[in-house]
């Protein structure tokens, strides 16, 4: 997604309802019109950033992956969090005295000031991923928590914006819009907790195989599969204890009859109990496949770059590549801490061995050094500004790859990336 899009979308959507609000209220004092553009606004972006956490489908094509759904939607709540503050603290003076005792609009004005003020304590928790000032994450089940507490603060507002007196007639285009924003975040919530029912998908275990970097799981559809393709990810989870969230992991492995695989690098309390506690014969819970990672996308000439556990998404394009090479020409460069992080490395031979277009290359960084510009660049077959890279592996690689290509000028023609992180 290109870097105005994100702004773009929601500037759209705080001037649109701005503007209604100008044309339904503009003889308003400019106090009282700040704070209820604030206000609608606020409302108005709650009601999209749902819709975007319900994943729906077609927002992914259209804004280009779920990492940008999800970037999409938490600068949104940086900007909700923003406009809440205003619409909070620039009061609709009028209010004063005009409510009358125990009318709706007065149980609206009661119930909002509590929710304005969690509101705004939730999505200052679920902005902020790092303790300020040290190394320490938030754990991730508070950001969960938070996400599921807007929803019903999302339901007091939805009732306050309807009943608190506003200076606007039921018919007009601002009152429309408010209710049709109400609607669809409501719909919006019941997908959300309706169609992880519907897209879920049975599965039992085939094989774990426990390697020094990853879990490997292998699993066969119980009844229908998910709809995955290579390059893309799902969302797992298992009826043991400590394993019923799901997490998002990229398909590493796929065959025509349904089976799958997933490498799952032990990182914290899922992962380990996952590595840990799973066997074969035991059910796996999966919903996806999500993302656009997608090779059949790119051109003639493309690098794979994988860092580390960012090997799985190649795992599988590897295999699809073996299917139908085409006239492709691949290099997939495998970068490890050591050699005794490489995942799969026999089968990447064998694909290597049996099509000449397809070349696999191990960077051991304890033996070779850190990859850098220069070391890709010898890997690479072809020149590099004739290749695509696809890119998975920490951001700090990515970065430093692409700082030295801007000073150079000889990087490849485009990067494609996929984030190993929503937050
Ligand atoms: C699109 C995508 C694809 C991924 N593919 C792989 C893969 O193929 N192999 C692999 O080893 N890892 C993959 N990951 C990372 C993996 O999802 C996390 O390492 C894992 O969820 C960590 O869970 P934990 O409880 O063990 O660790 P924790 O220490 O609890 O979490 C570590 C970090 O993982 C993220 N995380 C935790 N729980 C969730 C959740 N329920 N949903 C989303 N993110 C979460 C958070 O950023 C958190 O800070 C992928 C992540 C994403 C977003």
């Amino acid at each position: 997604m290109s870097v105005f899009r994100i702004p773009a979308i929601i500037a759209a959507l705080v001037l649109v309802p701005a503007a209604l609000v100008y044309l339904a209220a503009g003889y308003e004092s400019p106090r009282n019109l700040v704070a209820l553009m604030a206000g609608v606004a606020a409302f108005s972006l709650m009601a999209f950033n749902l819709l975007l956490a319900a994943r729906l489908p077609g927002a992914e094509a259209m804004l280009g992956g779920l990492d940008q759904v999800y970037r999409l939607h938490k600068w949104s709540g940086i900007a909700i969090l923003f406009l809440v503050l205003v619409h909070t603290q620039v009061r609709f003076v009028q209010l004063e005295g005009l409510v009358p005792p125990g009318s709706l609009a007065e149980t609206a004005v009661e119930l909002a000031e509590p929710a304005f003020m969690l509101l705004v304590a939730l999505l200052v928790l679920s902005a902020v991923k790092r303790v300020p000032f040290t190394r320490a994450e938030l754990p991730w089940m508070w950001w969960r928590v938070t996400h599921w507490l807007i929803i019903p603060i999302f339901l007091v507002l939805g009732f306050h914006q309807m009943f608190v007196k506003a200076p606007f007639d039921s018919m007009s285009a601002i009152r429309l819009w408010l209710n049709l924003a109400a609607l669809l975040g409501t719909g919006a919530i019941i997908w959300i907790i309706v169609a992880p029912w519907l897209r879920k998908r049975s599965y039992e275990i085939v094989g774990v195989t426990r390697l020094e970097g990853a879990t490997e799981l292998r699993a066969r559809p119980l009844r229908r599969p998910i709809g995955a393709r290579a390059g893309q990810f799902a969302f797992l989870s298992a009826a043991q204890a400590g394993l019923r969230e799901p997490h998002p992991f990229t398909v590493s492995h796929l065959s025509d009859s349904g089976e799958i695989g997933f490498a799952i690098q032990p990182a914290g309390d899922f992962t380990r109990r996952l590595r840990d506690t799973l066997a074969p014969g035991d059910r796996l819970r999966l919903e996806g496949g999500y993302g656009r990672f997608d090779f059949r996308r790119g051109g003639q000439y493309q690098i794979w770059l994988a860092g580390g556990i960012g090997i799985t998404p190649f795992l599988a394009m590897a295999e699809a590549y073996a299917k139908d090479p085409g006239t492709r020409q691949v290099v997939l460069v495998h970068a490890v801490r050591h050699a005794g992080l490489a995942i799969n490395a026999d089968r990447l031979q064998d694909i290597a061995a049996a099509h000449p277009g397809f070349h696999w290359q191990l960077h051991d960084s304890a033996a070779q050094g850190r990859l850098d510009a220069g070391k890709l660049a010898e890997y690479a077959r072809f020149p590099l500004r004739d290749a695509e890279l696809w890119y998975c592996g920490p951001k700090g690689l990515r970065k430093a790859l692409q700082t030295a290509w801007r000073a150079q000028g000889d990087g490849p023609r485009r990067v494609h990336y996929e984030e190993f992180e929503f937050r």
